[in-house]
Order: structure tokens, then sequence, then C-alpha cells
């Protein structure tokens, strides 16, 4: 026998979540989460799955019937996206401008896709003259895949104008929003967005772990024309749909994460309460508050300021100081954690992120004073 090992119930401090997510949940949603489970066919749950549903396909602003939360993170969503449409051969514009375009690119080669890969500099919004010229020279492409607001970097992309490109060439989009849902305006329908994945723990400041997609008319006879099944059981929208589609229809397909789509539910009500538009506006103020107090401090921007993410700061790190030893010491002594730069930007950058609950007047004065204070102590 194993002996059971002794261990004490796991007690986290309240931390202040300013990195690039999970951001800091609104309590009303771990309130939510922590009541009664039911069980995942009760009628008052198969009820509340409606409401998430109709709440999801607001913050996306879309009519899309195909519309869920995939029981599983981000990554999930992604690559229910990418395995649903792209079949083997299937020929895929990916625009790679971070960390997570290059996901894409891998979702698309398992599959056995073909590639076509657009490349921008990081801390750069896809370039649409580039996207352009691909589809000029592919006209056999059948999707532009892109991520909207890339975490790596905190670059917004243009997603009006990629997805107008995409189909007055008859292609497919496949748009990446983990980051922008709930942060940045986005509008499916009106956009003409095909197929769409998000994350639960960015600015919607929800608990970790759920994906919200949502599949356009096209896209759904994209999926239904496959010559091939769905190389995942799982994933497979087909048959996750008929767990999500209504009256009498229910039928069991896994078990859904029952008290994390509570928090869902109560994020999304509470964006719904708030109103988009107020919520895109929030995070715009909070980040120009952030700007004005990073430049004082002597911090500068990845990005550009027409193409800047307000929920994700990216600044480069100065000279001579260390990069983990600040972090750490934000962490350790104020309870306050920012990213790390990712990928090419590892070690040249932090991410500040303003998500959500996390976008308050309150954080982005604490977060500029601890890093001035930290900063001086470096520096002197
Ligand atoms: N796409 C983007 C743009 C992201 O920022 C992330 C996570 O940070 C993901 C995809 C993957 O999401 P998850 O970590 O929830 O799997």
């Amino acid at each position: 026998m194993i002996v059971a090992p002794k261990v004490a119930a796991f007690m986290p401090p309240r931390r202040i979540l300013m990195g690039p997510g999970p951001s800091d949940i609104y309590p009303q949603v771990l309130a939510a989460q922590s009541r009664p489970t039911v069980g995942h066919l009760d009628p008052l749950f198969v009820g509340m799955m409606d409401e998430l549903k109709s709440l999801i396909q607001y913050a996306f602003q879309t009519r899309n019937e195909m519309t869920v939360a995939i029981s599983a993170p981000g990554s999930a969503g992604m690559e229910a996206c990418f395995v649903n449409l792209v079949e083997r051969g299937d020929k895929v514009i990916v625009c790679r401008n971070g960390v997570f375009g290059d996901r894409m690119r891998q979702n698309v080669e398992r599959i056995g896709g073909q590639v076509i890969l657009v490349d921008n500099t990081w801390g750069e919004p896809v370039n649409v003259d580039d996207v352009a010229a691909a589809l000029k020279a592919h006209p056999d492409a059948k999707f532009v895949a892109f991520v909207h607001a890339e975490t790596s970097t905190g670059a917004l992309s243009d997603a009006k104008a990629l997805c107008a490109l995409a189909k007055s060439h008859g292609c497919l989009t496949i748009v990446d929003a983990v980051t922008s849902l709930g942060g940045s305006e986005l509008l499916v329908d009106e956009w003409g967005i095909d197929a769409i994945y998000s994350g639960s723990q960015k600015c919607l400041s929800c608990v970790p772990g759920l994906s919200p997609v949502s599949f356009s008319v096209a896209a759904v006879a994209k999926l239904t024309s496959r010559q091939t099944p769905v190389q995942s059981w799982f994933l497979d929208q087909s048959l996750v749909m008929g767990y999500w589609s209504g009256e009498g229809k229910r039928s069991y397909h896994h078990t859904a994460p029952v008290n994390a789509l509570y928090a869902l539910h109560e994020s999304l009500r509470l964006l719904a309460d708030a109103g988009l538009e107020q919520a895109w506006q929030r995070h715009i103020v909070m980040h120009q508050q952030l700007k004005v107090g990073l430049q004082q401090l002597g911090l500068s921007f990845v990005v550009a300021e027409n193409c800047r993410l307000p929920q994700l700061n990216t600044v480069y790190i100065p000279d001579g100081v260390n990069d983990a030893q600040v972090r750490k010491v934000l962490l350790e002594r104020y309870n306050l954690e920012i990213g790390a730069g990712l990928g090419e930007l590892a070690g040249k950058a932090w991410r500040i992120g303003l998500m959500g609950y996390g976008a308050r007047a309150e954080n982005v004065a604490l977060c500029l004073k601890a890093l001035e204070d930290v900063l001086n102590e470096q520096r002197n």
C-alpha cells in the first residue's frame, strides 16, 4: 500500500492578478461556483444552460445556433474550431504575430492541413495587406485564421477588415478571442466571423477552464459536409450540440463541469448587466490611467498606441533591472502578480493585465506604486 500523504487543505493567499490571465475573479462568480451541485441533466440545470447559451451569444454578439461553452480551457476551444472545420489537405492561411498564432499553425499541421503562414513582427497587428497577398497567391485557400488579441505581445488585430477580406475570397475565418471577449469590441455576426473561441479566465473574470465557442451557419455547413469524422470524439461539435440544444433533445455527452458553468453564467450575467460597450470602455479608461503612470516610471510600450490592447499592457523591462527579482518581490511583498514576457519577449517585457474585475482604479494605483518602489530599489 502507498501510504496516505499528510497534507493540509490548500489555503491560497488573496493575490491581485494583473498578469495575462487568469484574472481576478468577481466575488459573485466565486460565490456562484460554490452553490450546491445539481445533476447535469437536472431540468433546472438544463434551463441554466439555455440561459448561458443566450449570454454567450450576447457576449459574442451573435445569433449563431451553435454557440456553447466547451468544458475545457481556451486551448480546447482553439482545437475544437480547427478539428471540426479543417480536413486533411485543406489550405489554411494562418496569421502569426505571436505565440498563439503559432499554436494555430500547429493545430492545422497536426490535422494534415496545408499551412500558408503570414508572419508578422511580434508586437504588430496582423498585416491586412500581407493576408490579401496570400489570398491572391492561394485562391484555393479555405480558411483564414488569426488571433484577435495576441496575449503574448498585447497587439490587437483588425478582425473586421480581416474577416471582410477573407469573405471576399470565399474563405471561412477562425478567430481567437481568448483575450478580447469582454475587453475589446467584438461583433461576431456583423464582422462575419465563422468560428470563434474564447476563454473564461481573461476579461470575463470567471474561473479558468471553460471556452465559449461559436460557429456560423457557413461553418456548420462545412462541419456537416465533412468527408471524414472529426478526429476528436470529445470536441466533435455535432455530438456536443446534442447536449446543448433545446427542448427534449438533451442527451448525455459528457458530465458538464456543473459548478464551473454556474460561475460562467454569473460572470456573463454581470457582463450583460453592465453592458458590453461599457465593459469595453472601462478597459480603455483603466488602460489610460495605467499608461500615464507607467510612462512616468520611464517604461515604454512594446505595441503602438493605435493597436494596443487596453487589457494587456506589454512594457519593456528597463536595462539593468532583474526581471525575475522584480516579479518575485511584487508577488511576495504586494501579493501582486504581473506576467513575464512570452516567446520572443521572454526576459525583455512584462505583461500587465487589466482584465474584467481586475480592471479597477485601485489595482492600477497599487501596481504603479509597487512597481515604483521595486524599480527604485533596483536602480539604487
Ligand atoms: N489563445 C490566446 C490568445 C491566449 O491568450 C490563451 C491563453 O493565454 C490561449 C489561447 C489558451 O487558453 P488556455 O490557457 O485557457 O488554454
